[in-house]
């Protein structure tokens, strides 16, 4: 139980007013639940009118989880709350004084939901509280979020990635953005089969036809006499083409287009890593520019380019970053996803719902974060609009 909750309560007088009685037995009538203060120093909420008997008060209101919390914060002391007409706390434990007279108490507890009930009722705990709240604790948020997201996607790189060798982890991380969650590890599979360097290595060779007979699901092998001779000379094998997931996806989403396009890439781009230290803004155009496909056939669409710099080239840079502990690397990460257009998904559409949009993929990535590891946990205790709103 938080302060907060009781505020937030009062004010949207969420509280049954008309069962309220004083701690002494004494009907009370609150006329007026006054103003919050919510950011000065003094008493909670100022203005209030309460009727006592047959006397109406004016005056201000505080609120306590305890009323001994009265004495814990030395307002006895602070002529500041000379003026109070109400203390309303969650546990009367004791009698409270301001100047040998007793204060008119009301106890709460009994009265309203306990706020742990509220959290695990909700999808939102914090639902209710959010127009009330300071964007600043759900920016805050945001970049929380956004930055636990990406150090989750470094520990995911060093598991499967050689610090020593960048390229061949942005080429995996490439493949992984193509295959998108259904086919990433097929995709994933087919960059440890047959690795950037040997691609390189071999000037001569049709990346395309390579790609696709080691995947499985490519041309027949039989045709090219370039894949016979790199098969045996690097030993290569190829996947079963049953890896590869085609349910639910739309068919210009479809393994083998994909495939294609990745090809392209492969073909055109050295992997050098360079392109980190471009600014922002040329970087953006930059990898626009590097995943745009002239030919018709195999063309990437924009959203997906979107998707492939957020979940390759933001976390590549955010990693490499990290290995070169220079910060000024990272935060090219954030800055490219405030570049890119937001998603859109179910999940999106509930933040939506509740009041927050999104205005590029770093507001998106950062709620769909907030969502998957607070929202749903129920850990509001560890998130900022939580800890402010509730949990103080
Ligand atoms: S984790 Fe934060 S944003 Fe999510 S419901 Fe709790 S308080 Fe709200």
């Amino acid at each position: 139980m938080k302060e907060e909750y009781l505020h937030h309560l009062w004010k949207n007088k969420q509280i049954p007013f008309h069962q309220l009685k004083l701690t002494t037995g004494e009907d009370i009538l609150i006329n007026d639940v006054g103003q919050h203060n919510k950011f000065e120093s003094g008493p909670d909420f100022s203005n209030g009118k309460i009727k006592i008997g047959d006397v109406t008060w004016f005056g201000n209101i505080e609120f306590h989880i305890k009323s001994s919390d009265w004495y814990q914060h030395n307002h006895q002391f602070d002529k500041a709350y000379d003026n109070v007409i109400l203390h309303v706390v969650y546990i009367h434990d004791q009698e409270v004084f301001i100047n040998t007279k007793p204060i008119p108490t009301i106890e709460l507890k009994g009265l309203i939901p306990e706020m742990e009930e509220v959290l695990n009722k909700h999808e939102f705990p914090c639902s209710t509280f959010l127009d009330e709240l300071d964007s600043i604790y759900l920016e805050s948020m945001k970049e929380k979020a956004i930055i636990k997201r990406l150090n989750r996607r470094i520990s995911n790189i060093n598991k499967f990635g050689d610090e020593s060798n960048p390229q061949q982890i942005l080429y995996s991380l490439l493949a992984q953005a193509f295959g998108c969650k259904i086919n990433a590890q097929p995709f994933q599979e087919l960059t440890n089969r047959i690795p950037i360097k040997f691609i390189k290595k071999e000037h001569h060779i049709n990346v395309k036809t390579i790609l696709l007979n080691v995947s499985g699901i490519g041309e027949s092998e039989l045709l090219d006499k370039t894949w016979i001779h790199l098969k045996s000379k690097y030993n290569l094998g190829a996947m079963s083409k049953h890896v590869w997931k085609h349910k639910g996806l739309r068919p210009k989403s479809f393994p083998e287009i994909r495939l294609l396009q990745f090809a392209e890439i492969v073909d055109k781009f050295d992997f050098e890593t360079s392109f980190v230290y471009l600014d922002s803004k040329e970087l953006v155009v930059y990898l626009k520019n590097l995943l745009e496909l002239t030919n018709n056939t195999s063309k990437i669409s924009r959203a997906m380019i979107d998707l492939i710099i957020i979940n390759c080239f933001v976390p590549f840079i955010w990693w490499y970053g990290n290995v070169k502990m220079d910060e000024s690397i990272q935060e090219k990460s954030l800055d490219l996803l405030q570049f890119l257009k937001a998603e859109e998904n179910h999940i999106l559409k509930k933040w939506k719902a509740l009041g927050v949009s999104c205005i590029n993929s770093f507001d998106s990535q950062a709620l769909l974060e907030i969502y998957n590891e607070f929202c749903t946990a129920k850990k509001c205790l560890e998130c900022e609009v939580g800890n402010k709103i509730i949990y103080k």
